[in-house]
């Protein structure tokens, strides 16, 4: 007979785990189910975030920056040093320890939040009956009076470029090169495609990403996109936009191998050989296998799970968040739907505010925004008005050797209220939250404007694109 729970969560990552442990600090009796394997075979919790996603490729990002530093930084403070040399299997040995101590940390919580783990496969069944195929072989059956799906996402496959684990890879693999590639080409010049590129040419690599689009990071705001662009590009990242790639042959090389990448772009068709492959085209819903007939639960055409705006699928005690349902695929995103699911669960007023989501690219400079974009005002036809500060001008930022990029603020033109704030350059991946914190509270840019910020700081870009608001910079002519 099933075990009966008041909520049983499908997936222990960001918003599995999130939805877990807020449940039972609710009072709730919690099971959370997770597939997830870590590197040594063994269980681990912690979703694609901990595993293969956010923590390692921040964690190679860190090292493969100090690397970089070194070379290019290092001589302008007066350092000198003889022969810097990298070993890469020393930089992912560091980051797997860190992949261990986070993903063992969340063993810890659900242990000390009293949640009941289990390491299989669940399937959803009619009547919240959840089947878990467990590691060992066994079967267990779990009834949940709510059953909470955060089955999270993987990296889409192209039928052209199979990934082979060596050659051909996804994040997993990129994450986990034990030399420096000396050729890297990338598909996808989104996120996780600038990321990896990033740490492997920081490290040596020659690195070229193909991007099938004819703008460079169209998500963005046009400027900010525009200002990192010419930064990667001397850096060194070779980025082709409206390079469609069309197939891939892997071949031997010695005892290596190599890819030979065809894609077309406006002088036609070209090919580029390679060493590693990294296919980074975006991710899918997990969603596979999940659902056995009957549950009333639907799939939208991308296969994600359907949801209303309070993360309820219409079927009784059926909840979906984190990337396998709409919108952005962001760890934080899923954390919120997973905290906002169990205090709703719990009969709380649990809420995600959707217009406030940061978005943060960790690449140098690093890319940083929330709300709307002018593009996307214009289009709306939303009367705005703009300020934007250059960190060149911001003492801190210059005395770090880290001038590029700037901030920009966007407020309404009428009633003066934040509708944006769009960075680029050093630190912005922390600076972003002054915007998130300014639209929470419904702000505005004289508020921004009038807060008093530690001098020299990198806020101070902040600062000093609010007031550039209203044509009253202190620091550059308005
Ligand atoms: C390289 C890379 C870098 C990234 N960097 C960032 C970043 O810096 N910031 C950011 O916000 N986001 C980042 N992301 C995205 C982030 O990792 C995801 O948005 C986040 O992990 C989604 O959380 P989730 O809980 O919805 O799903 P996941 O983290 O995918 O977790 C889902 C879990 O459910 C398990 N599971 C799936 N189906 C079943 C089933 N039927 N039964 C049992 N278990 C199941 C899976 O094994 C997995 O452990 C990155 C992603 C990648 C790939």
């Amino acid at each position: 007979m099933a075990e009966q729970f008041d909520v049983v969560v499908i997936g222990a990552g960001p918003a599995g785990y999130h939805a877990a442990i807020r449940a039972a600090q609710l009072g709730l009796k919690t099971a959370c189910i997770d597939a997830g394997l870590g590197k040594d075979g063994k269980p681990a919790l912690g979703g694609t975030c901990l595993r293969v996603g956010c923590i390692p490729s921040k964690a190679l990002l860190d090292s493969s920056r100090q690397f970089w530093n070194m070379g290019h930084l290092f001589g302008d403070h007066g350092i000198s040093f003889k022969d810097a040399k990298i070993d890469a299997a020393a930089m992912v040995g560091r980051k797997d320890k860190i992949v261990k101590q986070f993903t063992g940390g969340i063993a810890s919580l659900f242990k000390a939040n009293k949640i009941a783990p289990y390491y299989g496969f669940g399937e959803l069944q009619p009547g919240n009956v959840v089947k878990v195929r467990q590691h060992d072989g066994s079967e267990v059956e779990l009834k949940g009076t709510n059953v909470v799906i955060a089955a999270g996402s993987d990296s889409i496959e192209l039928p052209f470029a199979k990934y082979d684990g060596q050659a051909i890879v996804d994040n997993v693999g990129a994450l986990d090169f034990a030399e420096v590639p000396q050729r890297l080409a990338v598909i996808g010049a989104g996120v996780i495609g600038l990321e990896l590129g990033s740490v492997w040419k920081r490290l040596g690599a020659e690195v070229t990403i193909l991007e099938a689009l004819p703008d460079f990071l169209a998500v963005a705001d046009a400027e900010v996109a525009k200002t990192a662009l010419k930064e990667f590009k001397k850096q060194g990242l070779d980025i082709k936009l409206g390079a469609k790639v069309s197939a891939t042959e892997v071949k031997a090389k010695g005892k290596k191998k190599e890819v030979v990448v065809t894609y077309t772009d406006a002088e036609g068709e070209k090919t580029l050989t390679v060493d590693k492959l990294l296919v980074a085209v975006g991710r899918r819903a997990a969603t596979q296998g999940l659902l056995a007939e009957g549950t009333g639960v639907r799939l939208d055409d991308r296969g994600r799970v359907m949801v209303d705006e309070h993360c309820h699928t219409g079927v009784d005690g059926v909840w979906a968040v984190g990337d396998c349902v709409r919108g952005p695929m962001l760890a934080h995103k899923g954390f919120e739907e997973g905290i906002a699911v169990a205090e709703l669960i719990a009969g709380l007023p649990g809420h995600v505010n959707f217009d406030t989501i940061p978005w943060v690219i960790y690449t140098e400079p690093e890319i940083a925004w929330v709300g709307k974009t002018e593009q996307q005002l214009k289009a709306d036809g939303v009367p705005y008005k703009a300020g934007s500060f250059p960190f060149a001008a911001v003492g801190r930022a210059v005395a770090m050797g880290e001038p590029a990029g700037f901030v920009k603020v966007i407020a309404h033109a009428e009633t003066d209220r934040v509708l944006g704030m769009h960075l680029v350059g050093v630190g912005v991946s922390e600076l972003v939250h002054e915007g998130v914190l300014t639209m929470e509270f419904s702000g505005s840019a004289d508020d921004l404007a009038r807060i008093c910020h530690a001098h020299p700081t990198l806020s101070e870009a902040i600062h000093d694109a609010a007031m550039a608001v209203d044509k009253r910079a202190i620091h550059k002519a308005n």
